[in-house]
């Protein structure tokens, strides 16, 4: 058995080739790609989400389209802090968060029957 949950443990991050996006290779040798911008409107903290409610108060409007991140920080094992072009860091993506916004075909195929929306 592993100790660890090889599906939330990244082994290798970093800038994709082109330098446009974040790349996440994971123990469990599945590769997430992220958009800064995507990942920028995804930041989980109290500025970004009402906590009361749980809905984004973030909108597309608010984040520039150009947003990067200028430091990416470990924090502790479980989590990546970025630094944003436009200032907000108070965003702690855990990489369970990280994980669940990979955009993969793997990962966005419909398990099951969806209804249509
Ligand atoms: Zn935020
Ligand atoms: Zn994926």
């Amino acid at each position: 058995m592993n100790p660890i949950d090889s599906s939330t443990t990244p082994r290798d991050i970093g800038p994709t080739e082109d330098g446009a996006a974040l790349r996440i290779l994971w123990e469990d040798e599945h590769e997430s790609v992220y958009l800064p911008f995507d990942l920028r409107m995804a930041c989980p903290c109290a500025g970004c989400v009402d906590e009361l409610s749980g809905r984004r108060t973030l909108t597309e409007a608010m984040v520039a389209p150009s947003v990067h991140p200028t430091a990416i920080e470990y924090v502790g094992r479980y989590a990546l802090k970025f630094v944003w072009s436009d200032g907000h860091d108070t965003g702690l993506y855990s990489y369970d968060l990280l994980r669940g916004l990979c955009r993969c075909d793997e990962c966005v195929a419909p398990s099951g029957s969806s209804p249509p929306s």
